[in-house]
């Protein structure tokens, strides 16, 4: 569980975040000065420090100076005025974002896990299974780890998409990949196969969009909704 540590001397505005950062799974500790916070983080470092700038002691800034000297920890700092934020970016003084009250929690929450996301070890195999594994020889397409069940139409169909990502195929050029000869109704009976690809694609991922409509023109495999 992350841990958070926020240095606000206002009570109401630490109490939100508390309460949002909490309500989306993080510790935190409140502490309202920048002496305390610093004393806090050498004996138990955060994952995150929230820096009003505005304290009572030390100010944001300062603390954030003597904080560098021994920790690298994130710091997003909170402002009272736009005009304090030109000197957090004109100081470059190690800050990682900032907000300007008056913010949303839910604005704060979503800034700590973007925060958080960037700094979590990129060694972790995220992306260790492909998208889509074609196996040619047994006409078999793994989506996501995950065998499709695929008529030999859809196969065909899928694959001739997926092998030239973002490449928008027209309808006659995807039933030429069929090996069909076009008729009257083709344009209807590419639909129907992309209809019922789409439906098996949903079931492994039912976020995803892969194949992208373009109207007028055709199909297209889109990596990035894969
Ligand atoms: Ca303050």
């Amino acid at each position: 569980m992350p841990h958070i540590l926020i240095v606000e001397d206002e009570s109401a505005i630490a109490d939100t975040l508390v309460y949002a950062l909490q309500a989306d799974g993080h510790s935190t500790t409140w502490v309202n000065l920048g002496g305390q916070a610093l004393e806090h983080l050498r004996q138990r470092p955060a994952d995150l420090v929230i820096l009003d700038i505005g304290l009572p002691d030390i100010s944001g800034f300062e603390t954030c100076r003597q904080l560098r000297r021994f920790s690298e920890v994130p710091v997003l700092f909170l402002s009272a005025r736009d005009s304090e934020i030109d000197r957090v970016v004109g100081l470059e003084i190690g800050a990682d974002d900032y907000v300007v009250k008056p913010f949303s929690p839910r604005e704060v929450s979503a800034r700590v896990r973007a925060i958080l996301k960037r700094m979590a070890p990129r060694s972790e195999p995220a992306d260790a299974t492909p998208v889509f594994e074609v196996d040619t020889l047994a006409m078999r397409i793994l989506y996501h780890g995950q065998a499709l069940a695929l008529t030999r139409h859809e196969f065909r169909l899928l694959q001739c998409l997926i092998e030239q990502p973002r490449r928008v195929f027209s309808r006659e050029q995807l039933l030429d990949g069929l090996g069909v000869a076009s008729d009257v109704g083709y344009e209807r009976t590419i639909d129907s196969h992309i209809k019922s690809l789409r439906a098996k694609l949903r079931q492994v991922a039912a976020d995803a969009e892969p194949i992208q409509t373009h109207r007028g023109l055709g199909y297209s495999y889109s990596p990035d909704h894969a």
